[in-house]
Order: C-alpha cells, then sequence, then structure tokens
C-alpha cells in the first residue's frame, strides 16, 4: 500500500558484487524517489552511474541516524517518497539501517519492500548445507560475550550463517572448531564478484591450516549440531514432509 496522504518508504535490496544483479523494481524505485537515503552515498554512487539514475541521495549512518531520520520522516509526512539503500544486499540486514524502517512506522508512514539480493541467502544455496531451516547470526561479537555466544551456537541444530570480516577468519575458525567440534562448513568469499570463491570442507581443517590470507568479504555457513537418535527426523525428512504437504511427494 503506497502511502495516500504521506509518501512511502521504499527499503531497495542492492546487488553485493555484480552490478547486474538487482531487480527492474528496484531500479524504477531508484529512479522516480524524490530521495535515496544511503548507507555510504560515494558506494550508492557507483550503483546509480551505472543505471544512469540521477536521484539526489542523502548520507544515513549509525552516527547520524537520530539527526537525519527524524528529518526523513519529516519529508515522507510531507508527502515525499524515499528510498532506502546499504553498501550491498539487503537493507538491515546486519547494518543500522532498520532504524530507519523503524522510525517510518512508528510514524504511520507505509514502509514498502524491493526485495533482491542478500549475502547470507546467497551463501546458504551455494553451501551444499541444508537449508530447509537455518539461523542468520551476522557478526560474532568480537570481545564482550563471544566465548557465551558461541557455546549457545554450539547446541543449535540448524545450518548457522555468519557474517565475517577477513582480519578475524583465523580466530573465528579456530573459535568455532574450539567451541563446536568438527562440523561441515563452506565458506562463501566474494560471492558474485571476480574474485568468488566458495570452499567447502570442514571445521577441523580449516581451523588448523596455515598461511592462507583470507580476503574480501566472507560469509561462513557452519553445520548444525548434529541430531542425537533421540532427536526426531533430520533436517532432510524435514524436506521431504514440507513436499509431502504439498503433494510433491
Ligand atoms: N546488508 C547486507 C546483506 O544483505 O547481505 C550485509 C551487510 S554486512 C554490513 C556486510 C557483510 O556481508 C560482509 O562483511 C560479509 O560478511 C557479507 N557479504 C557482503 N557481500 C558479500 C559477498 N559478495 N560475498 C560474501 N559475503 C558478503
Amino acid at each position: 500500500m503506497v502511502g495516500e496522504d504521506t509518501g512511502t518508504l521504499f527499503i531497495v535490496s542492492a546487488p553485493i558484487g555484480n552490478l547486474s544483479d538487482i531487480t527492474y523494481r528496484a531500479v524504477e524505485t531508484l529512479r522516480s524517489v524524490h530521495l535515496i537515503a544511503a548507507e555510504d552515498t560515494r558506494r550508492s554512487k557507483i550503483l546509480l552511474n551505472h543505471y544512469q539514475i540521477q536521484t539526489p541521495l542523502s548520507s544515513f549512518h549509525s552516527y547520524n541516524q537520530v539527526k537525519k531520520g527524524r528529518g526523513f520522516v519529516e519529508m515522507m509526512k510531507e508527502g515525499k517518497n524515499l528510498a532506502l539503500v546499504s553498501d550491498a544486499g539487503t537493507p538491515g540486514v546486519s547494518d543500522p539501517l532498520f532504524h530507519l524502517a523503524r522510525l517510518a512506522i512508528e510514524s504511520g508512514i507505509p514502509v514498502l519492500p524491493v526485495p533482491g539480493p542478500s549475502a547470507a541467502v546467497a551463501a546458504l544455496t551455494v553451501s551444499g548445507l541444508p537449508m530447509d531451516r537455518f539461523v542468520f547470526e551476522g557478526f560474532l561479537p568480537v570481545k564482550k560475550r563471544r566465548m557465551t555466544r558461541l557455546k549457545e551456537l554450539a547446541e543449535e541444530k540448524r545450518t548457522i550463517v555468519l557474517y565475517e570480516s577477513p582480519r578475524r577468519m583465523e580466530r573465528t575458525l579456530r573459535d568455532l572448531h574450539g567451541t563446536f567440534g568438527d562440523r561441515p562448513i563452506a565458506v562463501a568469499r566474494e560471492l558474485t564478484k571476480i574474485h568468488e570463491e566458495v570452499i567447502r570442507g570442514n571445521l577441523a581443517t580449516l581451523a588448523v591450516e596455515q598461511g592462507r590470507q583470507w580476503r574480501g568479504e566472507i560469509t561462513l555457513v557452519v553445520g548444525g549440531c548434529p541430531r542425537r537418535r533421540d532427536d526426531g527426523p533430520p533436517s532432510d525428512a524435514a524436506v521431504e514432509t514440507e513436499d509431502e504437504k504439498r503433494g510433491l511427494e
């Protein structure tokens, strides 16, 4: 439902690398709104130039979100349409942009999705691990609560998706192996970009591997805690059950 008296906030998903990974509707929306609120205007400018979109950009980041957010809401109350874009993928997924969506919702402004890529889902699809159910954890805490979080996650039976910076990869692989034990893992690196790579292996091997230089943007997909005999059907059986429900068996 587009706003009648007020403007609308469109949450627009952007590519995670390859600039062609954007929907027609996303391009049309970015062209037609009055203003685009962007996490990093320089990065979004590359996308806008590629599609010859001339809509003005305004920065929206954690350090200015309160003041800027209020200003954007005022504009939408006056009838202006805004689009929100992040540096990559879907706004609000492990970036601070969800604050604007919440502010708009609290102010009675329609908030509509223009869906598209997200690194988490893209990585899952090529991981080879069960994805009928999964948990998305974003970035692990770096200091406080890191071990507590890892210990909680060690019990998780569903496939786990994490974002990680290349600087912390060695430590994270070691910590995951230390708390989870050996598990299958897929490291999805630079998806949709020139140096795209998916490393499918196990934690025991990757955690002790020496000398690998981790580079670029990385998403980790880790197998869930192996089920015990009395835990009920495994994930694969859950897929079949879903198929059965839809009459596809
Ligand atoms: N909102 C984004 C989304 O929907 O995917 C995620 C934003 S988060 C700040 C950025 C993190 O996403 C990176 O540090 C990396 O872990 C992951 N990421 C982004 N692009 C990626 C890519 N092309 N390949 C693998 N992981 C990626």
